[in-house]
């Protein structure tokens, strides 16, 4: 049985990085006229009431998009760096934090479709209430390392992908290589985001990371944003979670610019040290390496 409910950490620090670059990957898939499909393998609630319920027991969200909230508030619009200004225009508006599949439903069109796979029962039926009003989404009450397989490569041969287990089994480190790798396999040209922890306990994170970006030779890049302090974080509850990370294939050739002014402004707000944050980019269109 998962364990595992999203809504004690939504809004966090983790979830900062992972829904910037989301937003930021969408909004570029929507510059072109031709529909797209979206696939989130592991896709939580949908959305998350931050002022009650598990969201207040850990207010993880008072380290993270509060602490942005907070920054952007103090200086002009044009001072943020204009993915935190997106980011934050969805969150700012909605009633409840919104996840994964309540940013892809905000930004997608209606002619581009949206596949959330969620497998805890109570996650799920809130998922489903979240996208019963759309017909180009639907929830999946099964496994998304396996639906993903499924549905690649999509008919209009646009996709953006996001992998974002909650790693509470050992073998979902093994398991996402696995997945990505047969991803790539079928659909090579997709964009794929995919979401890992940096432990204290273990460097699973870290050999996973290594992992993703050797197993695929085309255009990638890697995000990591460090949000706790490490000796701090020996013995919590996320067997020391002090940051996290983004394996990005085939990402918009605009993110690396935006990365490089992301990451300093993501890192000032929510990491522990105001200086937590590490970019790799390989991208063989530009012989600037
Ligand atoms: N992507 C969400 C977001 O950004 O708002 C957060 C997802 S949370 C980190 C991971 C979710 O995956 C949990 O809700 C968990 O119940 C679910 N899950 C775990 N194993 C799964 C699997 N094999 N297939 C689908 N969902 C799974």
């Amino acid at each position: 049985m998962l364990g595992y409910r999203h809504a004690f950490h939504a809004g966090g620090g983790a979830d900062v990085l992972k829904h910037t670059m989301l937003v930021f990957c969408l909004k570029y898939l929507c510059q072109k006229e031709k529909a797209f499909l979206y696939i989130d393998t592991h896709a939580g609630a949908g959305s998350y009431d931050l002022a009650g319920g598990y969201a207040e027991q850990n207010k993880e969200w008072k380290t993270g998009v509060a602490k942005l909230m907070e920054k952007a508030g103090k200086i002009t619009q044009s001072e943020t760096p204009s993915v935190i200004n997106d980011y934050l225009s969805y969150t700012k508006t909605a009633a409840a934090y919104p996840g994964s599949p309540a940013l892809a439903r905000k930004i997608l069109r209606p002619r581009d479709r949206i596949v959330c796979y969620e497998k805890h029962p109570a996650d799920f039926l809130l998922l489903s209430e979240l996208l019963s009003h759309d017909c180009g989404a639907e929830a999946r009450n099964a496994d998304g390392f396996e639906g993903l397989k499924s549905l690649l490569p999509p008919p209009s041969r646009r996709s953006c992908v996001l992998i974002d287990p909650s790693y509470e089994m050992r073998d979902d480190y093994e398991k996402t290589a696995s997945a990505v790798m047969e991803a790539l396999r079928r659909f090579p040209t997709g964009l794929y985001l995919v979401w890992y922890p940096l432990l204290v306990l273990n460097g699973a994170g870290e050999t996973l990371r290594d992992a993703l970006m050797a197993m695929y030779s085309g255009n990638r890049c890697c995000a990591e944003l460090i949000t706790g302090d490490k000796r701090r974080e020996i013995g919590t509850k996320r067997g020391g979670l002090y940051g996290s990370g983004l394996v990005i294939y085939n990402p918009p050739w605009t993110l690396k610019a935006a990365l490089e002014e992301t990451l300093p402004f993501l890192a000032d707000c929510v990491s522990a040290e105001h200086c937590g944050y590490g970019c790799q980019w390989i991208d063989l269109r530009s012989p600037a390496q």
